[in-house]
């Protein structure tokens, strides 16, 4: 979440994240006596708490505005729809603590980002494989993110594909939405580490799973449409997981507007870069 980064980082149901103590995890609270567990006595590892079905809690939202520990939040939106006015209740708790706002990609999507963008939250958006009203959903959402001048805080993966197709090093969409299993293990109630957005088992080492490369390179031996697109390097098959099969049209368009953005930002950048040295080669201007 913040700017530090986190190679090999647990995120964990509440229960089993007690055994973790120093080692660097996340815990996931779906309930109010979890949530106030973490809050009031981190222990050393603990790097945020992962909050999920909770939007609406106002009693946990005041214990979050008022509990002295400086614990970083990442308040969930599986229902953006039904869940998107519950962000007015976080106001308080932004005022103690960092909060993110982690919204799924379901119907709802762009009218949680607005919201949360307008009360200065920074947003990930889990894009997963998008309907098709969820696609128009992301577009909306990108159209306002880039156009809307109220906007301060980055909207991911909106913000760092914007920098990786400016030349930045941000990683692909699987390590952007911290998805990759072996930079963010995610384990289940049993404990077992699981693929993200399936209940497969996934990767319990670190080093030696490359679940990212294994993934794409098993698409592109199938010819499958990783094999040829353009957004391969940033990409890397994200959206061909769990279901190799979807389609990835409305995809490809989300990314050309990403890059077209990108584009115009660079010429912006390099005519502001121009404009400036004509004024230091020649800083009295024509007048001289
Ligand atoms: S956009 Fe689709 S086709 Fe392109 S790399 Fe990603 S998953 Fe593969």
């Amino acid at each position: 979440m913040p700017e530090e980064t986190y190679p090999s980082l647990r995120i964990l149901p509440s229960a089993l994240a007690e055994t973790q103590e120093e080692l660097p995890f996340v815990a996931i609270v779906r309930n109010r006596d979890e949530f106030c567990r973490w809050l009031r006595n981190p222990p050393p590892g603990l790097r945020w708490i992962q909050v999920e079905g909770m939007s609406g809690d106002s009693e946990a939202w005041a214990e979050a505005a008022h509990t002295d520990s400086h614990i970083p939040l990442d308040v969930v939106l599986s229902d953006p729809a039904s869940e998107f006015s519950d962000l007015y209740r976080l106001v308080d708790a932004c005022g103690a603590r960092e909060v993110r706002v982690t919204v799924r990609g379901a119907p709802g999507l762009a009218k949680a980002v607005r919201l949360a963008t307008a009360l200065r939250l920074p947003v990930r958006i889990l894009p997963a494989q998008p309907a098709a009203e969820v696609l128009e959903e992301l577009h909306d959402a990108l159209e306002f993110y880039l156009h809307e001048p109220m906007v301060e805080t980055p909207v991911e993966f909106f913000h760092s594909l914007l920098a990786t197709m400016s030349g930045a090093d941000a990683g692909s969409l699987w390590t952007i939405l911290e998805e990759d299993p072996e930079a963010f293990q995610l384990f289940d109630t049993d404990g077992r580490a699981r693929l993200p957005r399936t209940s497969l088992s996934g990767p319990v080492t670190t080093a030696s799973a490359g679940f990212v490369e294994t993934h794409l390179n098993s698409l592109i031996a199938q010819d499958a449409e990783c094999a040829t697109c353009a957004w391969q390097q940033q990409c890397r098959g994200y959206f061909k997981w769990p279901d190799p099969l979807y389609s990835c049209e409305g995809i490809k368009r989300l990314f050309s507007s990403i890059q077209m953005a990108g584009n115009e930002i660079r010429k912006e950048l390099a005519d502001i870069a121009a404009a400036d040295g004509d004024r230091i080669s020649n800083p009295g201007g024509d007048a001289v």
